[in-house]
Parts: C-alpha cells; sequence; structure tokens
C-alpha cells in the first residue's frame, strides 16, 4: 500500500494519521477536509468556547511532522474503487479512511436559526449570548443542555423546547432524563417540555400547537446526521452512517470508516451502534487502520461519553437496550451526586450514568467490559463501590 487517503479533517481523520505512522506505514498520507482548519476538537465548542474560556482547540498533533499532505477547503464529493472525487480534482488511493462526521440538522422556517458543529458556529453564537438576549434552545439533549448552561451564565434569559416528555429522553429515558429536570429551574432556564417546533420565525419559534416563543436568538440541538450524502452512489454500503464490520471495514475493499459516520457491527452487544462521541473518534482509528494494513483487529469497546451542564460531570458508559432493569445510586432529589446502573435480566451491568460521581464511571466500564453479574441490592446503595456490588 502506497497511497492512504483520510476524509474529514476532524479528530477521528487526525488519529488515523497518527495511528498509520505508529502502526510503522510509511507511504504517502493525504488529508481531506471541507473545513479551511487544522482538525480540531469540538467537545469545547459548547463549554470553553461558548463560555469565552478560549477561541481555539486544535488538537495537539504535528501534521508536518507526520509527513501528510494537507488538502483543507477541499470535500470529497464521490467514491469509485481506487478513485476519490474532490471538489478540486480527482485522486487515487491504495487505501481510504472515511471520517466525515456528522452534521447538525436544522428545522422549517425563515428565521436565524443558530446549530453548533464548528467554530465558526460557536464563535458565530458567543457573540450572541449577552445579557438579558432572549434565547431559545430547541431540543433538550446533550448539545442544549450544555448551550442553555453557557447562555444562563451569560446572563441570557434561556427557554429550552422539548418535545419529549423530559430532557435527555433519547439518551437515557424519560424516567432518568427527568431526574435533570430541577437543574434547569435552578439555573434560572425555562423549560418547556411536550412542547413541538413547527418553525423558526424571525421573531422566536412557533409551536405546531400555534404557541408562540419570542426570541432574540434560536439555537437548535435536535441532533445530526452523519455526513455521508457524498457516498451516495457508491459501493459503500450505507445505513444510518457507513456500514462497517467489527474490523470497521466498509464493503468497499480497502476502505474503513471511523467515528461520528461510522455504523459498527458490536461483539459485545450484538448490534450495530453508531456513537457520536468523542472517545469513539479517538480510538476507532487504531482498529480502522490495522484493518487497513491487513493486521487483525477487532473494534469491540464499551462506548463512553461525558457532558457538563448546569455545573455537574455527567458521564455514561455502556450501551442500554429498553427492557434493562433502571437502579438509582442514591436519590437525585436530595443527593448532590448520584448514579444510574441498567442491569440485563442476568444482573449483568449493562450501563452506568454518574453524576459527579467519576469513580462509579470508571469502576462501572470496568465492569460491563468483564461481563460479571451484580447483586442489585448492593449496586442500589451508593454507599458501596460498585466494584465491590
Ligand atoms: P467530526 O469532528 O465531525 O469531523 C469530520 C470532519 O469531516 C469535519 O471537519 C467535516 O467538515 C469534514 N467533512 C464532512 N464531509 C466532508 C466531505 N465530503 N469532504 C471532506 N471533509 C468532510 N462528545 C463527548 O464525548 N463529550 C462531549 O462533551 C462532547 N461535546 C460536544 C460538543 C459539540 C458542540 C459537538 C459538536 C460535539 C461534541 N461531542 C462530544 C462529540 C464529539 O465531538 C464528536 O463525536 C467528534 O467530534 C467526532 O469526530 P469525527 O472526527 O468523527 O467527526
Amino acid at each position: 500500500m502506497d497511497h492512504v487517503v483520510v476524509v474529514g479533517a476532524g479528530l477521528a481523520g487526525v488519529r488515523s494519521i497518527e495511528a498509520l505512522r505508529a502502526r510503522g506505514f510509511t507511504g504517502r498520507i493525504t488529508l481531506i477536509g471541507e473545513e479551511h482548519h487544522r482538525p480540531y476538537d469540538r467537545p469545547p465548542l459548547s463549554k470553553a468556547v461558548l463560555l469565552g474560556g478560549t477561541d481555539s482547540t486544535v488538537v495537539d498533533s504535528d501534521l508536518d511532522a507526520l509527513d501528510v499532505r494537507l488538502c483543507l477547503g477541499t470535500a470529497a464529493k464521490g467514491l469509485r474503487d481506487g478513485v476519490l472525487e474532490t471538489t478540486e480534482g480527482e485522486l487515487e488511493y491504495d487505501g481510504l479512511v472515511i471520517a466525515t462526521g456528522a452534521a447538525p440538522i436544522r428545522l422549517r422556517g425563515e428565521g436565524r436559526q443558530h446549530v453548533l458543529r464548528t467554530i465558526e458556529d460557536a464563535l458565530a453564537l458567543r457573540e450572541r449570548l449577552v445579557p438579558g438576549a432572549r434565547v431559545a434552545v430547541v431540543g433538550a439533549g446533550w448539545i442544549g443542555a450544555e448551550v442553555a448552561t453557557a447562555a444562563a451564565r451569560a446572563g441570557c434569559a434561556v427557554t429550552v423546547v422539548e418535545a419529549g416528555e423530559s430532557p435527555l429522553a433519547v439518551a437515557l429515558g424519560p424516567e432518568v432524563g427527568s431526574h435533570t429536570i430541577g437543574w434547569y429551574a435552578r439555573a434560572g432556564v425555562e423549560l418547556r417540555l411536550g412542547a413541538m417546533v413547527g418553525t423558526v420565525d424571525a421573531d422566536g419559534l412557533t409551536l405546531i400547537s400555534g404557541a408562540r416563543v419570542p426570541a432574540d436568538v434560536v439555537v437548535t440541538g435536535v441532533g445530526v446526521r452523519p455526513a455521508v450524502d457524498w457516498l451516495k452512489g457508491s459501493a459503500v454500503r450505507l445505513d444510518d452512517g457507513v456500514v462497517v464490520d467489527e474490523h470497521l471495514r466498509t464493503s468497499l475493499s480497502n476502505v474503513v470508516a471511523v467515528g461520528d459516520c461510522a455504523n459498527w457491527w458490536s461483539r459485545r452487544f450484538r448490534t450495530r451502534l453508531r456513537v457520536e462521541h468523542w472517545d469513539t473518534a479517538l480510538q476507532a482509528p487504531d482498529t480502522a487502520v490495522a484493518t487497513l494494513l491487513g493486521e487483525e483487529a477487532v473494534y469491540d469497546p464499551v462506548p463512553y461519553f461525558w457532558s457538563e451542564q448546569f455545573g455537574h460531570m455527567v458521564q455514561f458508559a455502556g450501551h442500554r437496550e429498553a427492557g434493562d432493569r433502571v437502579l438509582l445510586r442514591g436519590d437525585p432529589r436530595t443527593d448532590a451526586k448520584w448514579a444510574v446502573c441498567w442491569l440485563t435480566a442476568e444482573d449483568r451491568l449493562a450501563a452506568v450514568l454518574t453524576v459527579d460521581r467519576p469513580r462509579d464511571v470508571v469502576q462501572g466500564r470496568r465492569i460491563v467490559e468483564g461481563g460479571q453479574r451484580l447483586d442489585p441490592r448492593r449496586v442500589a446503595d451508593p454507599a458501596v463501590p460498585l466494584r465491590d456490588c
């Protein structure tokens, strides 16, 4: 293999390059990125950048030392066997890494709506988070909650409009998500649940019910879609992202996919997973690159992520299913720190969510990995370390 092309200059793209060189690949590497920036981290965009703590989150990686040809401001348009089509012409490859991430979903309507995916998005939004500004955030998911946190701290009058019956209902289920409702009120944020947005207008939102939410600034945080439209019509199979096996191999030979755009087969959970979180973009490239170089490697992690919202460090590890039993560790109404465990029918830990209890998430992730059985009565006692349950 002489020439590897990496498409997507985000975290998964840059990690793929580092992994190639770390595994001894000495051939040519080309990085194709639609944005005009060197790869940067996105988690700080909704935290330190919005709060005014920093303007740059460039990933600490020496691309010059890694001997990479950088093609920034260049988008991939299509793929044939061995040939990548880009806005700047065609490029032949021997191996290809797809790392094009995901793009935010936008709502209908003529009014201006901010989304939060790029550094430009974050800087443009930050400028408008001024004291007294009426800010309507659509969606009480991870991004919506972090934006509401930053806007409230900036002195804005914040309303969060959520279609579900609780915040984080999609990620955690409505029962667990409801334990975060009090955080909104304590931060002075109005939370409207069960409210579906019809359109974004010049002066705010119109809900499907006809009710209006007046706002100077609208931020849409209703999720993302994998950025894979450029692969339509190619031999790469798509289904909620790029379909890859447990080796992160696509349906086209010598092509692998990683990060937010990859929908992989999880041996551990016996299901397909597409995880839009930082740790996946960080770790998966090592397996993908090993596969590309003809080595035997399997990607089978216990997914992990974190979120910082309303002064809380929220962490999650594992994969929960609808039928799992939910056990609380601590009382979210009275305890500052609490956690939730999801147990399978055989009392194995499927997933753990922690609020300001970092030890639980570290131990919980190991327990999910090990697959051992737990005693549910001990799990429900927050005084017992998870590893002793
Ligand atoms: P991306 O970072 O999206 O990079 C993909 C790159 O590919 C982009 O630069 C894009 O422009 C480029 N691209 C797309 N299409 C093309 C094309 N056709 N041709 C060329 N280039 C293309 N995760 C956590 O675990 N915890 C957090 O607290 C957290 N906070 C977040 C906050 C924000 C505001 C955002 C947006 C994400 C957050 N995440 C968080 C998620 C995490 O940042 C992502 O999972 C991670 O960035 C995914 O990396 P990636 O390289 O797969 O994709």
